[in-house]
């Protein structure tokens, strides 16, 4: 193979892939390899390009006829990045002074997934845990002290059933999470009113609200064009959305929910709907803001628990808006309440570019 072709394919890898003579110093690199070292890495010496004796020791072992080996490295920079690199021995008897070839590959997002994959196990360990230990201490209590005791009975049995119901719940909102998850890569494609959509979850939630004394009130500018989404997913959205407003709004104040049509959805583009929920409760302070939607996460931790959330709402609400390939925008001012605008497509492929998650 020509020498012009052998660059061109080393360029076109994804992969910065680096070549090392006796040296070690560095006698090739591909244009990934210079994007992450650096322009100025060919001829100088592999040590003080990468300052890991453990790379050093994986090229002399390869050097000295181990054929193959790879080792792991953490580059330090603004962000920290993590490579497996394939250190590969290269025929010595030609002319080539090349003898080792470095491949580096970049793992730092598998590690991070295994890393959140280990919390977010612990973490439902310990959510599942706390009800379930309440549950075995009330069992024997009323095994023993309590098994004659009619009224501390009846105490103990509501206190159950309430923790019961929170196990209920966490496992409906996992598994509500991983199904949203498994299909978030297919964005839906029916057309559907949602205005008739909003006035159901709102009369569903009417009760619960009558009883702290909120009042949900919807505006929607009608005609509204018809939203492309999954009925049943984005009743779990505004569900959420309205439950959170009524439960974190405070006593006797409104919830306000308010559907527009808008041209341009902010940073996808394409027209859309705007939906937004708005509350008068106690806001959510600036620093909580980045991480609401994260798994568990939970701005008030005291509140959250006695409100009986599970704190996997959020969560839920951003991967489904995700899959709409839609968008999820937070508002809050501390004293004054907080506003939660998702805004959806009316036209299938009108976002100019998928919303990160
Ligand atoms: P939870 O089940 O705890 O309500 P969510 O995922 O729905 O969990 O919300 C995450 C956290 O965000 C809540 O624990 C709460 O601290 C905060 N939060 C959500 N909605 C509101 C709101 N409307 N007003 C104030 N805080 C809110």
């Amino acid at each position: 193979m020509e020498a012009t072709t052998t660059t061109a394919i080393l360029d076109a890898l994804p992969d910065p892939v680096l070549m090392v003579d006796d040296g070690p110093r560095i006698i090739a690199a591909n244009q990934a390899a210079m994007e992450l070292l650096g322009p100025q890495i060919l001829d100088r010496s592999l040590a003080l390009v990468l300052r890991h004796p453990e790379i050093l020791e994986t090229v002399d072992n390869v050097m000295s006829g181990s054929g193959r080996e790879r080792a792991r490295i953490t580059l330090r920079g603004a962000v920290p990045r993590s490579f497996d690199v394939q250190v590969a021995g290269l025929p010595s008897k030609t002319a080539d002074p090349a003898r080792v070839v470095l491949v580096l590959h970049d793992i730092t997002a598998a590690e991070s997934a295994d890393r959140m994959r280990a919390d977010f196990v612990a973490n439902v360990s310990h959510e599942l845990r706390s009800p379930l230990s309440s549950l075995v201490g009330f069992i024997e209590t009323l095994q023993g002290a309590a098994r004659e005791d009619a009224a501390a009975r009846d105490r103990f049995l509501d206190i159950m059933s309430g923790e019961a119901n929170r196990m209920a719940r966490l496992i409906d909102d996992l598994l509500s999470l991983s199904k949203v998850e498994t299909n978030e890569h297919v964005a839906p494609e029916n057309r559907l009113d949602i205005v008739g959509l909003l006035k159901e979850v709102v009369n569903t939630l009417a009760n619960r609200s009558r009883e702290s004394g909120v009042a949900v009130e919807l505006d929607a500018a009608e005609p509204l064009p018809a939203v492309i989404g999954d009925r049943d997913e984005l009743v779990e959205v505004f569900h959420n959305l309205i439950d959170n407003a009524v439960k974190y709004g405070g006593d006797d104040s409104i919830v306000h929910v308010v559907a527009r049509e808008v041209d341009r959805i902010p940073d996808l583009g394409g027209p859309g709907v705007l939906v937004s929920v708005e509350d008068q409760g106690d806001g959510i302070a600036a620093e909580h803001l980045p991480r609401l939607t994260e798994r568990f996460y939970r701005a008030d931790k005291g509140r959250s628990r006695s409100m009986g959330g599970t704190g996997l709402g959020l969560a839920i609400v951003k991967h489904i808006v995700n899959r709409h390939r839609g968008r999820l925008a937070i508002d809050s001012t501390v004293g004054e309440g907080s506003v939660f605008t998702v805004y959806l497509r009316s036209r299938a492929n009108g976002a100019e570019k998928p919303s990160s998650s």
